[in-house]
């Protein structure tokens, strides 16, 4: 896979790892999720857009908080929405 690497990739120097392994939104409307996502800007913990009410990405969009990693074990990426960029850090 190629890395994209975007302005808002390279600003994270410390990656924000979720304190909870849930779904704030979901948890809070009785919702399920598939995969979780920790928010870089603000470090909520929100369902990815496999999941049927992809909070991380409407959060992405609403906040205008460009980078989310992923929140799965023993996965450590960051995806920036804005710019469809992804890297493995
Ligand atoms: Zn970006
Ligand atoms: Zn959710
Ligand atoms: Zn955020």
């Amino acid at each position: 896979m190629t890395d994209t690497i975007c302005d808002h990739l390279t600003a994270v120097t410390a990656v924000k790892r979720a304190t909870r392994h849930e779904c704030a939104e979901c948890v809070r409307i009785g919702g399920e999720w598939v995969h979780l996502r920790t928010c870089q800007t603000c470090g909520v913990t929100l369902c990815c857009d496999s999941s049927p009410h992809r909070h991380a990405g409407a959060h992405a969009r609403t906040a205008g908080h460009p980078v989310i990693a992923s929140a799965e074990p023993g996965e450590q990426w960051l995806y920036c929405y804005p710019d469809d960029a992804f890297v493995e850090y």
